[in-house]
């Protein structure tokens, strides 16, 4: 009897371990805020019993278009947001129909749509519409093969704004034009070209 009543008070001491721990947790815990500065206002709301694991992530306000769900208009600018890096992934398909996709910034996913290059897939993607072999024959029957500048029969691509200028492969910035009046106006603005 006198044996089974002193394992009680054995087992004090080893009570005292939760004090312990407990210092050793608080210890850690100034080391883990940063990680979690996030959950400052969950923190707040577990500070009432709740744990943070009882937090759903239903209850919180979406601040971002959806990635799924309702298509975003093809052309509308504004659905675009960006990764974290600032990036938009481009995909589209190559002249012999292999699929290809690439990251590119907000600026020139902005610009490629807007130019009627590149159509909105959802908020962090756009789809280049045309293979180049595909954008070539747009471009042409398009102008009717007619030179821009001209007026005769062209087969050749212009870009209105030279791409050494900062102009890209778009619908908007290209024409249809002549060889002749291609390789003079080379990387020209328009407005030099035509005033020469
Ligand atoms: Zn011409």
């Amino acid at each position: 009897m006198t044996v089974s009543a002193a394992v009680p008070a054995a087992a004090r001491p080893a009570a005292s371990r939760p004090a312990a721990s407990r210092l050793g947790a608080a210890a850690a815990h100034p080391r883990s805020l940063p990680e979690h500065a996030g959950d400052a206002k969950a923190g707040a709301a577990a500070s009432s019993g709740a744990k943070p694991k009882n937090r759903t992530r239903s209850a919180e306000p979406r601040l971002r278009p959806p990635l799924r769900g309702p298509k975003p208009d093809p052309h509308d600018i504004s659905a675009l947001v960006p990764s974290g890096k600032g990036m938009i992934l481009m995909r589209g398909h190559s002249d012999k129909g292999r699929r290809w996709h690439q990251e590119i910034d907000l600026e020139l996913a902005i610009t490629l749509v807007k130019e009627q290059a590149a159509v909105i897939i959802n908020r962090r993607t756009i789809r280049r519409i045309y293979s180049n072999k595909d954008f070539r024959k747009f471009i042409l029957t398009r102008d009717n093969y007619t030179c821009c500048f001209c007026g005769l029969y062209g087969d050749t691509i212009d870009h209105l704004l030279p791409r050494a200028k900062g102009g890209h492969t778009t619908p908007d910035n290209c024409v249809c034009a002549c060889n002749l009046c291609n390789q003079s106006k080379a990387d020209l603005y328009v407005e030099e070209f035509i005033g020469r």
